[in-house]
């Protein structure tokens, strides 16, 4: 054994033994043993004896403190991917355990999640079995990753196509990873590190503008480290103090985003201020404040909000006497530790324990991403839902009452209603962010003070499915939309079934189940709740089932003569009309041709997989449609409340000034909303397009009665069927 293995495995167990005294440290010394025997012939690209890299992983585990059980593991974490040896030996040489964790690795490598060489259904795949695997026992993961830090730290010795492909894996799902179990000191480097080898020359210009101005800095710190000393020493806070140059790839992040300079970066230079306490970091807070001004806006209190990674600290940002910023960190010892090391701080204080303890908001999240993965079919949506998951949450947003919520970014405040409470979700019907009216879209910023509307009975919108960004709203949503979705499916096959089976000279009331089923099993949906909601999907039509419940004999005949007579008219079903609730409701959609208006008369038509397109009755494509007379159903506007709709108009004017305001004037003063204004002029008259939220037809009614009294105002017309026709 060379020497050099030998001096490292002696440190490694000079760090064991101070850190865990208490643990099992023969089994570390077999562990190495039977590892260095194993690999005693194979060596790494770069030359060196291979077990240096096994050693050089527990190295990074025994720094995490983790226990021996654990250390042992990443000292065999390569023996049965590289060499000959079974899991069945490790178990009966080292325990059950051991020879798990060491399982769980083994399967981590054999996971190719580097993106873009592979289908999003194979990547998911492999994410999936990894979380699985995590949720198992988290000691996998944290191997793993000290596995890819090492691996990151000498990648230099890989050929390039190798080193993109590692680094892009590590910055898409290990660092997210490190940074969502809390692992700040991990995140950091494995981003620094991966950023390197992805951008080397984004990376080696950031290095370049902090380094010139890493002497500044410094002395700046130095500075203010002293004054800050001083204070808190007046009023007797014990603290420690240290100073930190923000990483290289959160800058980088951070110059992308906002688009601007090094200088500009407020954070570039932050002072930590460690104490005893949370009274204390309160205490600490306040004197800050007095020596220096905050930047409004800036304190962030996550202690009393943690982030979802259970990250706290307090934050503030302060300018000093020659307009220089800078961030102050304020934090107890085991914040600061829980900061920097994140879940893997659990293992700490804990002799042998296996996990940390089942309510750790982290490992809840592990949990809630399995059970989701189960419920997403589509592996591009669930990768694109667990990208969202892994990034960093920044947007922080206050409800009325002052509690903070951490969102993603471009957090909308629908997704900002479910993080208060899924009910709060479901019945949102709009918002207030800072006291003003927003629409459901709008981006939440850091700071805002959201108000969510509610309404009893409002029920969710496919639609928000589309602009929501937080998992959390998204999984909500798409478990309402599926329980209700289907019912309605369901409610509007029955109906139209019903509607449609005089005409074949059948009752729907009586209809057997048995018969149903047959029928429904010819067109591939053997059970009766199937066929209803099939039909109601438009996925089958009324006719097509309804000729497969005639007997053998009456179809061809039934077939031949709706063919030579389709727009025979139809009686009205037993059933009632469909109630249009308004245009969020569930399957049953405002048609673009014509978009009718609250209180206009409509018809409705089941368009394939959409639901119940609902027209205006003078739409012209409404006469196409109804050619297959069995997708038209029975549709009316219910009572309830309504939402504005958006309407268009055409004005024509003389060219002349105070034209348009006298034009918005009238439509605020009858309590509509304008979202589009433009007008176009020529040879001194002028034609207004116009986007307004109306209620009802009436109340368009009255507006455009309203307008016509405008002198110099010669015609208005609603634009309808602009967008084409709506297909079946
Ligand atoms: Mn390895």
């Amino acid at each position: 054994m060379s020497p050099r293995v030998q001096s490292a495995y002696a440190e490694l167990q000079t760090r064991v033994a101070a850190s865990r005294p208490r643990d099992d440290h023969e089994l570390l010394r077999r562990a190495f043993e039977y590892g260095a025997r194993l690999h005693a012939r194979q060596r790494r690209r770069s030359g060196e004896a291979f077990i240096l890299h096994p050693l050089a992983v527990a190295s990074v585990l025994a720094e995490m403190e983790m226990d021996t059980v654990c250390i042992a593991a990443g000292l065999l974490h390569d023996a049965v991917e590289d060499t000959p040896v079974t899991s069945e030996q490790i178990a009966r040489e080292f325990g059950p355990i051991v020879a798990h964790l060491v399982e769980g690795v083994t399967k981590m490598d054999r996971l190719d999640l580097q993106g873009p060489t592979q289908t999003d259904a194979r990547q998911a795949e492999s994410v999936r079995k990894m979380l699985l695997a995590m949720v198992d026992d988290i000691r996998v993961i944290l191997i793993k990753l000290a596995d890819r830090l090492h691996n990151m730290r000498t990648l230099q010795h890989l050929p390039p196509e190798r080193q993109r492909a590692i680094a892009r894996e590590t910055l898409d799902i290990y660092a997210p990873l490190a940074h969502r179990l809390g692992m700040g000191k991990m995140r950091g480097e494995l981003e620094d590190l991966a950023f390197s080898y992805l951008e080397p020359e984004a990376y080696r210009r950031i290095q370049a503008a902090v380094d010139s101005r890493r002497a500044g800095g410094e002395e700046f710190l130095e500075q203010v480290q002293a004054r800050v000393r001083t204070a808190l020493a007046e009023h007797e806070i014990p603290a420690r103090l240290e100073g930190r140059i923000k990483r290289i790839y959160s800058i980088y992040q951070k110059l992308e985003r906002q688009r601007i300079d090094v200088d500009q970066v407020y954070d570039l230079l932050a002072l930590r201020v460690i104490t005893d306490s949370v009274k204390d970091c309160y205490a600490v807070l306040g004197v800050i404040h007095s020596v220096w001004r905050p930047v409004p806006g800036r304190i962030k209190d996550f202690i009393a909000t943690p982030r979802p990674n259970m990250y706290r600290s307090l934050h503030t940002a302060v300018i000093d006497a020659s307009g220089q910023p800078f961030e102050v960190q304020i934090r107890t010892a085991e914040m600061h530790r829980m900061a920097e090391e994140g879940i893997a701080a659990h293992w700490k204080y804990k002799d042998g324990a296996l996990a940390p303890t089942a309510d750790d908001e982290r490992i809840l999240w592990l949990r809630r991403l399995v059970e989701w993965q189960r419920e997403i079919a589509d592996p591009a949506e669930f990768l694109a839902m667990l990208k969202v998951d892994l990034a960093p949450e920044e947007i922080y947003a206050f409800t009325p009452k002052g509690r903070i919520l951490a969102l993603g970014r471009e957090a909308c405040p629908v997704d900002f209603a479910y993080a208060v409470h899924t009910e709060v979700g479901h019945h949102c019907v709009g918002a207030r962010v800072n006291r003003r009216i927003v629409p459901l879209r709008y981006h939440i910023q850091n700071g805002d003070i959201v108000e969510i509307l509610t309404q009893p009975g409002h029920t969710p919108s496919r639609n928000w499915l589309s602009f929501v960004k937080t998992s959390r709203a998204r999984q909500k949503i798409r478990h309402w939309l599926n329980v209700h979705e289907r019912e309605r499916a369901t409610e509007i096959g029955r109906r139209a079934l019903e509607r449609e089976a005089p005409r074949f000279g059948l009752s729907a009331k009586p209809m057997q189940e048995t018969e149903l089923e047959r029928a429904g099993a010819e067109l591939g949906f053997p059970k009766a709740e199937d066929i209803y909601a099939a039909l109601g999907y438009g996925k089958i039509s009324a006719r097509q089932l309804l000729a497969k419940l005639l007997p053998p004999g009456k179809r061809t005949a039934e077939q031949a003569r709706r063919f030579r007579n389709p727009r025979r008219p139809l009686k009205a079903g037993t059933a009632g009309p469909i109630l249009v609730r308004g245009f969020s409701d569930l399957l049953v959609y405002r048609a673009t041709c014509c978009a009718p208006l609250p209180g206009e008369p409509i018809v409705g038509y089941i368009s394939r997989g959409k639901g119940v397109g609902v027209h205006a009755a003078t739409c012209s494509n409404v006469q196409n449609l109804l050619y297959e007379a069995d997708r038209r159903i029975d549709v009316a506007w219910a009572p309830a409340a309504r939402e504005p709709s958006e309407v268009k108009l055409q004005i024509y004017t003389d060219d002349s000034a105070g034209m348009l305001s006298a034009i918005t004037a009238v439509i605020s003063e009858q309590g509509s909303n304008i979202r589009n204004i433009g007008v176009r002029t020529a040879a001194g008259q002028a034609v207004v397009e116009l986007s307004v939220d109306v209620a009802d037809a009436p109340a368009l009614a009255q507006i455009m009665a309203e307008l016509k009294r405008i002198p110099g105002l010669h015609a208005i017309e609603r634009v309808q069927g602009s967008k084409g026709r709506e297909k079946g």
